[in-house]
């Protein structure tokens, strides 16, 4: 019998819907790669309802419990009195969602010796402090590609948001007026601009091919090239690093993993070399932006305008400044937890589950960590180390 320690965010203020807005979503058995969605045994949820909160319980309880494992769900995350903390103690599974992420450092990890699987019900493991996990054997994975589309239309949907001015020019009609001026002003096409991504993996290639029909030029950079054909089909430009690709964009977007390599990618120095008035759209991890370079480029008008849904740490404290920059479109962190990604990722949560506790592998794209070295998925695309350190200000936000 095992414990699993699940956090999830909490539910809406205004509690579970008892209807939603749509009645059925989509089923995706296959993406683009040819990769399969989630193939857990069976799901005890209906796809398309809320799954990420509280009592969504991503859908386990009736699994774990029918085999006599515990779970326990709380969105209680931070400081040391937190339920979390205290229930750690004797979990074998901790179970975190990036949107909501229970920071496990290697303090945390050392409180908690039985713990052997870290298991991000989504994509992006860096809450996880992976050299610590590394030395303890601790087992990480994700469900890898189960929100990168998600993230990849949000990408596409935030360019076009700080392109054309649409947020200022919504908040017109909202306050009654008629503003055509004021609209106008700061609205552009993003026909015939420069758009990079740094890194182009499941969610950087989706926004390029999402991109392409715009009639854009587009550019990447990422540790690996691309395939000749593939570069050719998109009539994409690769860059050998970030540097030489941001001087030519008119937008960048970040959709590489946060790990010691790229925290703080793009600080004041970085910023100082892209063309001035360009875009940034960074749904991959606000700790690799630098947070006050960014707001000082906005404010200077070296930057044009910044959209995101990451930031660091999370939940983002009030007195944060991306609340309150000039030309930014942030959003909580909510671009992989649509409905539809919850229904893959609490699938493939349940997929990996599964094969923890019947001993057989997990996949070998879900992990990022196994048998103390980077693994699968985590040994292509992340570095080992530990980008955790700062999460404790999130216990200010409880207090504030
Ligand atoms: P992938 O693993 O498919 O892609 C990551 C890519 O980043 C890989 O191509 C990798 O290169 C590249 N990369 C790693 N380090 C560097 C570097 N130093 N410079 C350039 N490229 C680099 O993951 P996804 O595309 O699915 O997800 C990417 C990230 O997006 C996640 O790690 C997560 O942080 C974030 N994310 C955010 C979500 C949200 O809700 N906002 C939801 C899902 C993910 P290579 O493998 O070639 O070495």
């Amino acid at each position: 019998m095992a414990k699993v320690l699940c956090v999830l965010y909490d539910d809406p203020i205004d509690g579970v819907p008892e209807q939603y807005a749509r009645d059925e979503i989509p089923r995706i058995t296959k993406y683009h790669d040819g990769q399969t969605a989630p193939t857990p045994s069976a799901i005890d949820f209906k796809p398309g309802e809320l799954l990420g909160s509280v009592s969504g319980e991503l859908g386990l309880r009736a699994f774990l419990e029918a085999q006599g494992h515990v779970l326990v769900v709380t969105s209680d995350k931070d400081g040391p009195d937190s339920e979390f903390e205290r229930e750690l103690i004797d979990a074998e599974v901790v179970i975190s969602q990036p949107f909501w992420p229970a920071y496990l450092t290697a303090a945390r990890i050392a409180k908690a010796p039985q713990l052997k699987l870290a298991l991000t019900a989504g994509i992006g493991s860096d809450h996880v402090d992976l050299q610590a996990a590394i030395e303890r054997g601790i087992t990480v994975a994700e469900v890898t590609f189960s929100n990168s589309i998600s993230v990849a239309e949000h990408v596409v949907m935030m360019i076009l948001s700080l392109v054309r001015n649409y947020l200022p020019s919504h908040e017109w009609v909202l306050k009654g007026g008629w503003n055509i001026a004021d609209c106008a002003a700061r609205a552009y096409d993003l026909e015939g601009m420069h758009v990079g991504t740094v890194a182009a993996g499941r969610i950087g290639s989706g926004v390029l091919r999402r991109l392409k029909p715009f009639e854009v030029n587009l550019h990447y950079t990422d540790r690996h090239r691309l395939p000749e054909h593939v570069e050719k089909e998109l009539g994409v430009t690769w860059h050998p690093d970030v540097e030489s690709m941001v001087k030519v964009c008119d937008v960048v977007t970040i959709n590489c993993p946060l790990h010691p390599e790229t925290e703080h990618l793009f600080d004041e120095r970085m910023i100082a070399k892209m063309k001035r008035g360009a875009y940034i759209v960074n749904t991959a991890r606000g700790k690799i932006c630098d947070r006050d370079a960014i707001a000082r480029a906005l404010e200077s008008g070296q930057l044009a305008g910044y959209a995101g849904d990451v930031w660091f740490p999370q939940p983002a404290p009030r007195d944060h400044p991306w609340r309150t920059m000039p030309h930014h479109g942030m959003t909580p962190h909510t671009s992989g937890t649509t409905l539809s990604a919850q229904a893959r990722y609490a699938a493939g949560a349940r997929e990996i589950l599964e094969c923890w506790f019947s001993k057989r592998p997990i996949r070998e794209e879900y992990l990022i960590v196994d048998g103390g070295r980077l693994a699968g998925a985590g040994a292509h695309a992340y570095s080992a180390g530990n980008a955790t350190s700062g999460s404790e200000e999130t216990s200010r936000l409880k207090t504030s």
